[in-house]
């Protein structure tokens, strides 16, 4: 589509996208044709995640700045194709610019983005470019690789296993939700020690997502012991600010883009002997055969806990 709304031109802007993405081994055809064209390890399983943010509801123009939204959409895919303990490989970028400042925006967007899919061994082979008289909008589809184990999925917990984090957890909305650090060699490392039995990306909040593990594998529930959830220090700022406890921060205000995992207990055992080679992992809990989620409090009392996750499509919530 040929835009005339986008001043300096829909086409001089690929062709500045084009020729700053780097080509990949994989990329038979990159941008500049009809469709990308990609090699894939032959009998390996192709993962395929999409992602959108829209300015308003995921980021503020103005609060972030384009170079920042162009980095946490790729960085929350990355995070999706980490959370299978998979390996990233090419990206299709969508967006819609709001006209007048359409090329500069863009711009920004993509000198957030190029960095890190470069830093990820990402080749950008392609997307769409449009302007409208409307907000910002980001869609990027990774492409990735499953490892000859195959993907990591949320459903194989069991009884008795552990449930681990790979770092601190809360308070993202103080500015870290803008620039997380996707876990993607973290997740393959530890899936090369031990069998992952289930695994999700912390999007949002620790009760939610492991929530879904927990309904994905059958119903099971989980008991999280209050006194090992790491928390981050902004969930301590975040407190400070709201009066809410820094625990409910950790638990609840997701975007931390760690990686929640569960793996049996003698796997869990040998993981966490400290070692300075291996990922960071921290035990937070067990999950147990009867459903729901509890939460074991500092005396040692267990508790129900409250599923507090972001819901878009909650009432209030959209
Ligand atoms: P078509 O009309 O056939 O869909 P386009 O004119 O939209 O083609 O796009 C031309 C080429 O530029 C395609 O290879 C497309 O994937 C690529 N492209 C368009 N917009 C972007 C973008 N924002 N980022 C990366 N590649 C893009
Ligand atoms: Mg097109």
């Amino acid at each position: 589509m040929n835009d005339p709304t986008i001043p300096g031109g829909e086409f001089g802007l690929i062709a500045w996208i084009r020729q700053r993405s780097a080509p990949g081994g994989r990329v038979a055809l990159g941008i500049g044709d009809d469709c990308a064209s990609l090699r894939f390890t032959p009998g390996a399983e192709v993962l395929v995640t999409t992602d959108m943010l829209m300015d308003g509801r995921h980021f503020r123009l103005g609060e972030a700045s384009p170079a920042e939204v162009g980095f946490k959409a790729l960085a929350v895919n990355l995070s999706d194709i980490a959370a299978m303990a998979g390996v990233p490989v090419a990206a299709v970028v969508a967006v819609a610019l709001p006209a007048g400042s359409a090329v500069a925006i863009a711009r920004g967007l993509f000198d957030g983005m190029i960095p890190l899919a470069d830093r990820f061994g990402v080749s950008l082979v392609g997307g769409d470019t449009n302007a409208w008289d409307g907000p910002l909008v980001v869609s990027i589809t990774l492409l990735g690789e499953a490892t000859s184990r195959g993907p990591v999925r949320r459903s194989g917990a069991r009884p008795g296993d552990a449930v681990c984090v790979t770092g601190p957890l809360g308070g993202s909305l103080l500015g870290r939700h803008l620039r997380p650090e996707p876990r993607v060699a973290e997740a393959l490392a530890l899936a090369g020690l031990a069998p992952i039995r289930a695994m999700i990306d912390l999007s949002d909040g620790l009760a939610s997502d492991l929530g879904h593990i927990l309904d994905e594998s059958g119903g099971l529930g989980a008991t999280l012991d209050a006194g090992s959830i790491p928390i981050h220090p902004d969930a301590h700022a975040a407190a400070a600010l709201d009066g809410r406890p820094a625990l409910d921060h950790a638990l609840g205000d997701g975007e931390d883009f760690e990686l929640c995992l569960v793996l049996a207990p003698d796997d869990a055992d040998r993981l966490l002997a400290p070692d300075p080679t291996r990922p960071t992992l921290i035990r937070v809990g067990t999950i147990d055969a009867g459903p729901g989620l509890r939460l074991r409090g500092l005396d040692g009392s267990v508790s129900a806990l409250a599923v507090k996750g972001f819901d878009h499509l909650a009432p209030g919530g959209a």
